[in-house]
């Protein structure tokens, strides 16, 4: 293959990359999710404020008054209360960090077996 028929590949490659390729786009709107849900559970202390588990992949916002699933419908998705929680600056009085485990636990049985001793 001629250098030339190689820069021309990559050109192609480029412009499919640039213009409309799926995975490119899905890589990026994964990392912008994945960073928004970073930054506002850093905002909230970054670990679970019942257990301290602070793997990310573990832990999510929830709505301390417990009507966490209303709000969540309300607001078309945690994406949304993400970057809703953002763009009001991190409100701190309804919301705190839990992981899935004690998240569940408490919307199932109103407390977590944590806090059962
Ligand atoms: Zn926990
Ligand atoms: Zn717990």
């Amino acid at each position: 293959m001629s250098s030339e028929e190689k820069s021309k590949i990559l050109e192609t490659k480029r412009n499919n990359y640039r213009h409309g390729d799926k995975t490119y786009h899905a890589a990026r709107t994964k990392r912008y999710r994945v960073k928004l849900k970073m930054d506002v559970i850093k905002a909230y202390g970054g670990c679970c404020s019942c257990c301290e588990e602070d793997h990310p992949d573990f832990l999510t916002v929830d709505h301390v008054k417990n009507d966490g699933n209303v709000h969540r419908r309300t607001l078309k998705g945690t994406q949304n209360l993400y970057r809703m929680l953002r763009d009001a600056g991190y409100p701190k009085d309804d919301y705190t960090v839990l992981c899935f485990n004690c998240n569940i636990a408490r919307s199932l049985f109103g407390t977590c077996p944590h806090q059962r001793t």
